[in-house]
């Protein structure tokens, strides 16, 4: 400014000295020539003036203008570099110095940024840049990284410079790095897409139909030019054995099914109908392949046999698809291997082929002897790897024919064809029993794994598939699930069935003439012996003074609903005598009451304990409810429902019988419980078995650290008490401190004995 001042002061004192000159050169005619001089120089003088002020005010102009750009490119979030077209002059922005990790200090040297953009970026010419669409490119970051980017450059300002126009070049990039990725992933997918559909369009072109074909009386398949190519033979007739023997393991079945419906005049007689059966068959690529037989019997000329011929297709690819639908429906997670599902599914079929192809089979249930020990003792990890063992040798005692499922937690089931062979299924077990045995003899040393068995034979009875499982299922409840027992459904298994329904029918009976009556069982605070509870148990007490333990009578109630009106009893009997006994001034404590399935999944239990506990005026702490795990675990989603229901009214829960299922521990957590009941089989061995200890003691640890408290069953002697009183257990029950007793003796309980246990364990246990 202080320049522009003396310039202008210069070229006006200068302007004023020529502009003196003339006027007095004017006034003396002589000096025309003289003021021509000075009107020339004033007005020279006057045009340097104009042209420094106009230079002035353009430099003045292009760094405002500078200034305003770089303003707005500083404040972009998109990459910018601004520059002049000779590269002389650049800016970058921060946005920029970010996506590449390089200070604008580092991208003024020209040398590195020039590195950085590529030199052929930008469009060489200023009119090759005016021209040019986006710019898309790598930009290498510091480190040697690419960034995907794409750019639109366009001049924000020009320069009048001496010898020719400038200008000033605003360049705006974009990180294009996810699209370009996204667009070369869909490059390549759609390559893929265009090889699958080639060698899809390919094997269409080559897929071929073989033909099949058997007549009766010889002992040769007669098979198409095609069908050898696809199986890879050559020859056009092969015997019954090479083709069996090429029928996968698994299926040979469906080989078995179709050389009887070849004899079988009933099927011949029906010689329109087009059957379909699918089977695997070794291919001439050495695999198996999927194959659908599409296939009709027609009566040959003895009338008593017939022919069977069809249509071979390769299904393997459709199969394929079929059997990832199929496995997430009827595989069982754990073994891979069927589930009942599928079990039942194929059982049905058989069951109705059978009667037309009068071929009989065996059905065979399995269960693995003890199994939660396994599971508790080695965790539930190992005890799934136990069942995967289990599920691959009963995959393997159907490889010659057969099907094998998993059918319940340690269960499973075979279905064999009857040969005749009445030994069979017997030889079949003590495969497995002995294959059980010997892989785990080494691994799992704490014990040896057996299995027990029950088996029925289709034939021998049953409307459905469904009744002859029951049968077998049946026949191996009836093992003492510990010796690898085997049981044969007979007759008498057949009798006791029947029994089984003449019960229901007196059991219904029975409870309409009031015949139920409940007992009640001390449940003892093991820290002082005081009484804190008691277990209503209920008995059927026949006219003639029998009493009928639970465990004749539940199971089959459960059956037949009856356990409906039972539980509805239970509950409202319990609720009022705990009511009877506090408002005659016993102290209060609580009542627990058993719940099975049926009254927890398919009645609304939750209303029902309501009824109970407003018609009775039992306040709903004095109320605990006894649930099994395994039932807990039936429908767990379902269960946690319930539970937190129950819980809501302020009723407590327990889960007896704790340590009889197989996946006990891993579902404290996440049920809503409040005790735990360990079960009896626990609390047996407990002086002897330093293991049984060892559980005991860890599960009482694991409840405690969830804040539930724990009680154990079955308590017989005051060993047994000390023991539990020692690992931390709460509280206790069993024929030590009381057995089940009518409520009259639990009266005369409360009243006088209860206080002899507080003695015994307040005194006798004292350190
Ligand atoms: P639970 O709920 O585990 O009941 C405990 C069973 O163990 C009772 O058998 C009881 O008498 C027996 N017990 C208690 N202490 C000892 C002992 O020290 N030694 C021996 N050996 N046994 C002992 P109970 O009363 O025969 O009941 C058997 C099962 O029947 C019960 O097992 C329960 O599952 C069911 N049950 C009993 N009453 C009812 C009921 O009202 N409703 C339902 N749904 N089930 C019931
Ligand atoms: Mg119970
Ligand atoms: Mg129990």
């Amino acid at each position: 400014m202080q320049k522009i001042n003396k310039i202008a002061l210069t070229a006006a004192v200068c302007l004023a000295a020529a502009l003196t000159a003339m006027n007095i050169a004017f006034r003396i005619p002589e000096y025309t020539v003289l003021i021509l001089i000075c009107f020339a120089a004033a007005s020279i003088i006057s045009a340097v003036i104009v042209l420094l002020c106009i230079r002035h005010f353009e430099k003045e102009r292009i760094i405002r203008e500078r200034e305003n750009i770089l303003r707005m490119m500083h404040s972009l979030n998109t990459m910018a570099v601004l520059w002049d077209s000779d590269f002389h002059y650049v800016e970058v922005n921060a946005a920029l110095t970010r996506s590449i990790g390089y200070t604008s200090e580092d991208l003024s040297d020209i040398k590195l940024l020039r590195k950085v953009l590529p030199p052929d970026a930008f469009a060489p010419s200023l009119q090759a840049v005016i021209n040019s669409r986006d710019e898309e490119f790598a930009v290498t970051a510091k480190g040697g990284a690419k960034v995907s980017t794409i750019w639109n450059t366009s001049i924000v300002s020009t320069v009048q410079d001496k010898k020719r126009n400038s200008c000033l070049m605003l360049s705006i990039g974009l990180d294009i790095s996810e699209t370009v990725m996204m667009k070369e992933d869909l490059i390549k997918y759609s390559k893929e897409l265009a090889e699958s559909e080639n060698r899809y369009t390919l094997s269409m072109d080559l897929s071929e139909i073989g033909l099949l074909l058997k007549e009766p009386g010889r002992n040769s398949y007669y098979i198409s030019d095609q069908l050898m190519n696809m199986l890879g033979l050559n020859v056009s007739e092969i015997s019954e054995g090479v083709l069996k023997a090429r029928f996968y393991p698994a299926d040979i079945m469906t080989f078995n099914a179709l050389q009887a419906a070849m004899v079988n005049r009933h099927l011949a007689a029906d010689s329109g109908t087009i059957h379909s059966t699918e089977f695997r068959m070794l291919s001439a690529d050495n695999t198996y392949h999927w194959y659908q037989f599409r296939y009709k019997i027609t009566p040959a000329e003895s009338k008593l046999l017939a022919n069977i011929g069809g249509a071979i297709i390769d299904v393997t690819k459709d199969k394929e698809k079929d059997l990832l639908i199929e496995k997430m429906a009827y595989i069982d997670d754990v073994t891979q291997i069927y589930n009942r599902n599928k079990f039942m599914q194929i059982g049905q079929e058989t069951f109705e082929c059978s009667a037309d192809t009068n071929r009989s089979y065996w059905v065979i249930v399995l269960d693995i002897d003890n199994f939660h020990i396994v599971n508790d003792t080695c965790g539930y990890q190992n005890g799934n790897k136990l069942l995967a063992e289990f599920g691959r040798i009963i995959e393997r005692s159907v490889n010659s024919g057969g099907f094998g499922a998993r059918i319940g937690g340690d269960n499973f089931a075979l279905l064999i064809h009857d040969n005749g062979d009445d030994e069979l299924p017997e030889r079949i077990i003590h495969k497995i029993q002995s294959e059980i045995r010997d892989l785990f003899s080494d691994s799992h040393a704490m014990q040896t794994i057996t299995c027990s068995a029950g088996y029925c034979k289709m034939s021998d009875g049953g409307n459905d598939f469904a009744q002859v499982l029951d049968h077998a299922e049946f026949s191996l409840s009836l093992s003492d699930g510990s010796k690898s027992d085997i049981i044969r459904y007979d007759n008498k298994i057949h009798d006791r069935i029947i029994a089984g329904t003449a019960l229901e029918n007196e059991l219904a009976a029975a409870i309409e003439k009031n015949e139920m009556v409940l007992y009640y069982q001390p449940k003892i605070n093991l820290s002082d012996g005081s009484l804190m509870g008691m277990e209503a148990l209920i008995r059927w007490v026949k006219p003639d003074g029998t009493v009928v333990p639970p465990n004749q009578f539940i199971p089959v109630a459960e059956n037949s609903m009856l356990i409906t009106k039972i539980s509805a009893f239970v509950l409202k009997e319990a609720c009022r005598q705990n009511k009877e006994w506090q408002d005659k001034g016993y102290p209060p404590v609580t009542v627990s009451i058993n719940l099975t399935a049926v009254d927890f999944y398919q009645t609304d239990v939750k209303e029902a304990i309501q009824n109970a506990l407003e018609e009775t005026g039992l306040d709903a702490r004095w109320l605990d409810v006894e649930l099994t795990e395994s039932l807990a675990l039936k429908d767990i989603d379902h269960a946690i429902q319930q539970m937190k229901d129950i819980r809501d009214l302020g009723v407590k829960l327990s889960m007896d019988d704790f340590g009889t299922g197989y996946s006990s521990l891993s579902y404290i957590q996440v049920l809503p419980i409040t005790l735990l009941k360990l079960d009896r089989s626990f609390i047996m061995y407990l002086e002897e078995d330093e293991v049984s200890r060892e559980i005991v003691s860890a599960v009482i640890k694991i409840a405690k650290s969830k804040k539930i408290e724990t009680i154990a069953e079955g308590i017989e002697t005051f060993g047994q008490a000390e023991i539990l009183k020692r690992s931390g257990c709460d509280h206790a029950q069993g024929y030590f401190f009381g057995k089940p007793m009518p409520a009259d003796e639990f009266e005369k309980f409360m009243s006088s004995k209860s206080e002899h246990c507080r003695q015994i364990m307040s005194v006798e246990t004292a350190d």
